[in-house]
């Protein structure tokens, strides 16, 4: 899933859809495009390859008009080039769309008998809801109608050809958050997005659907009533995350490492008695006899770790299941159980759909998460943040890290608890983990060392990582971050 954009606003949108799409450019895509409404009519403008490219086209081409939509697209279904780029677009009805529409194919057999030809599952999006406006209903009413045939996990903004005080964004399965201006509106698909216009931002929730004019958004949930999102100062600034002297951005993220682990431990050891203190907890951990962990890739992996850390220090027994797979074999969960989902960013969709069988379930749901915004810090009951700050790094680094340092401490305050683990050997194993950030410092000043050593692993056809206990898991990310940067 990639980035969506939208502005109605005072000043041109065109490059402010572009520096909004930059702060999401690190999700990786292979094209992008926007649209901006010019005396009523849609001026489109899109590329394949970089948003450079875009930019440049647009340099050749200005594009007016103060309300806009654009997209980074990550192509699911349709060749990645100019033509498949969002936004898409009829006479009346222009969409970007992250995520897939499922259900695309009956959709569009419906919609081809109207004479429509589809390269792209999102292209059913304009035509559906250019359908519906031409039996004479309002944008607002078309969208709400179109909205109920659509299946699967997306996020759309929207936008109509004589509407120059209207946007649309609607949420299923995919996060889009609303930025609130001064006689402006915005929306994106993540609020780094909107940093560089306000730091007001309202989050969508699952089903809602919201209409942006100029002085305000009305949010519908998915029955279409109108509802009420609060707004929140969200703590990014107008600055963009730059790579500051590191040639790109995992290399940043990895120095910074040191820092980070030391934050996160700060925010759950106390430095003078050394026990661990966790976020008030809506049950008691003495009584938990069983944990269950769910989560996907790297995040799993540290998932992986805890298990040795919580059984051995604990004495808990932990499973722990890959997010994909655990709704699938209907597990049986015990009612008032421990379920503790992982996720930096917090909008993992197999991990949050997991999330919320559990809660159907009666489980005591903790989430494990770097962004306090997310859906998932949202939706539990509980959220122990790791705070990594932002990682634009596609590959996990810092973020794996900080979430073992978390989990570590939920390990510990669970030990403790469980009268597992007394006072002293609580503040012994702290101290160990305080250590932490100074081992990390040692071994990144070897990074030209490391360096050497991978250069001369250049040419090797196989790598094996090995590992066993905790290392094992650790060596099965070492393995991940090679598979992933190759
Ligand atoms: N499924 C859509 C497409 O392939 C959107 C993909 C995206 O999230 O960028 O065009």
């Amino acid at each position: 899933m990639c980035g969506i954009v939208g502005v109605i606003g005072a000043a041109d949108a065109a490059p402010r859809i572009i520096e909004g799409l930059k702060r999401l450019e690190y999700r990786g895509y292979d094209s992008a495009g926007l649209a901006t409404l010019v005396n009523g009519g849609f001026d489109l403008r899109r590329a394949a390859g970089k948003l450079s490219g875009l930019e440049e086209l647009v340099n050749q081409r200005p594009v007016s008009g103060a309300l806009g939509i654009g997209h980074t697209r990550w192509a699911t279904h349709g060749a990645p080039n100019e033509s498949n780029a969002h936004p898409h677009a009829t006479a009346r009805v222009a969409v970007v769309h992250n995520g897939i529409i499922e259900n695309f194919q009956t959709l569009r057999d419906e919609l081809a008998a109207e004479g429509h030809e589809f390269a792209t599952d999102t292209e059913v999006v304009p035509q559906l809801i250019h359908f519906f406006l031409k039996t004479g209903l309002t944008p607002a009413e078309a969208t709400a109608r179109a909205l109920k045939r659509l299946e699967g996990a997306f996020a759309l903004g929207i936008i109509f050809a004589g509407e120059h005080d209207v946007l649309i964004g609607a949420r299923r399965g995919a996060p889009l958050a609303v930025g609130h201006g001064e006689g402006e509106m915005f929306l994106a698909s993540d609020a780094m997005a909107l940093a560089p216009f306000t730091r007001r931002v309202s989050y969508l929730e699952e089903g809602d659907w919201v209409v942006l004019e100029h002085t305000g958004a009305t949010v519908r949930d998915a029955e279409d009533r109108v509802v009420e999102r609060e707004i929140k100062l969200t703590e990014h600034d107008g600055e963009a995350v730059g790579k500051e002297n590191y040639r790109h951005f995992m290399h940043k993220e990895i120095h910074e490492q040191p820092a980070v682990i030391g934050d996160t431990l700060n925010a759950y050891v106390n430095p003078t008695s050394g026990a661990i203190s966790l976020p008030d907890l809506p049950f008691a951990l003495e009584d938990v006899s069983r944990v269950s962990i769910t989560a996907c890739g790297t995040s799993y992996y540290a998932g992986l770790v805890a298990r040795y850390w919580i059984e051995s220090l604990a004495g808990v027994p932990v499973e722990i299941d890959v997010s994909s797979e655990f709704r699938y074999r209907t597990p049986p969960l015990a009612e008032g159980g421990v379920a503790l989902f992982i996720s930096q960013s917090g909008e993992t969709a197999d991990t949050l759909a997991a999330l919320r069988f559990a809660k159907e379930k009666g489980q005591h749901i903790v989430a494990v998460v770097n962004v306090p915004e997310s859906t998932m810090a949202r939706e539990a009951d509980i959220m122990l943040p790791t705070h990594a700050g932002p990682e634009i790094g596609v590959a996990s680094t810092k973020a794996f890290t900080t979430q073992l340092v978390t989990l570590a401490c939920f390990a510990l305050a669970l030990a403790r608890a469980k009268g597992a683990v007394d006072a002293e050997r609580e503040a012994a194993l702290t101290h160990a983990l305080a250590e932490v950030p100074a081992r990390a410092a040692d071994v990144l000043a070897h990074d030209e060392r490391i360096r050497g050593l991978a250069e001369s692993l250049t040419h090797a056809k196989t790598v094996l990582y090995i590992g066993r206990g905790s290392g094992y898991p650790v060596a099965m990310e070492g393995a991940l971050k090679l598979k992933e940067i190759s």
